[in-house]
């Protein structure tokens, strides 16, 4: 077997990927936010596609099981579950790990409700889930022009993770850039 190059990267990259098909009559949830919307999304769980998406990335960049792996839909004790609770067990993982998120990008895709006007409010609680500024939480959203999806929620999430903290071998190298700039001025 050839020997890792490097086997405890700094950084990790993420990419989350989920959709949901909307129902009359149910709650509608993004990113950890309820939305008046006369639909909701189906399926697994509460249905936020976003927190599902997000979830995704964090176990993907860290190699391990995804969402339906860890929190199958065929078991009844997650039908209806606050999709926070997958986004937390990712979270424990990423940290259990020694990473930390760095920051992440979203492209919700759906024809309705327009995400503009509540897209701050989306930001906002999704870098306090992750325990991250609001500025590293890009969210995009588009209505899906030639994709025939009136009636799904699509998204698309990518993330960045850093270790958390830094190695013995980059401090020094770090001190030693330092040094050397306080030697030049
Ligand atoms: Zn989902």
């Amino acid at each position: 077997m050839l020997k890792a190059i490097n086997p405890r990267p700094l950084t990790r990259i993420g990419h989350g990927f989920d959709s949901h098909e909307f129902r009359e009559g149910i709650p509608l949830k993004l990113g950890g936010v309820s939305l008046p919307h006369t639909k909701g999304l189906g399926g697994h769980s509460d249905g936020d596609v976003l927190l599902h998406a997000i979830t995704d990335a964090l176990l993907g960049a860290m190699a391990a099981p995804d969402i339906g792996a860890l929190f199958p839909p065929s078991d009844p004790k997650w039908k209806g579950a606050d999709s926070v609770v997958f986004l937390r067990e990712a979270l424990n993982r990423v940290r259990a790990s020694g990473y930390t998120v760095c920051n992440l990008d979203a492209s919700l895709i759906l024809a309705a409700p327009r995400i503009g006007p509540h897209a701050p409010a989306i930001r906002n609680r999704v870098a306090e889930l992750l325990g991250v500024n609001s500025d590293c939480v890009g969210l995009k959203a588009k209505t899906p022009e030639g994709l025939n999806l009136e009636n799904t929620a699509v998204a698309h999430v990518v993330v960045l993770l850093q270790k958390e903290i830094t190695s013995k071998k980059t401090r020094s190298k770090n001190t030693r850039k330092s040094e050397q700039k306080a030697a030049r001025s």
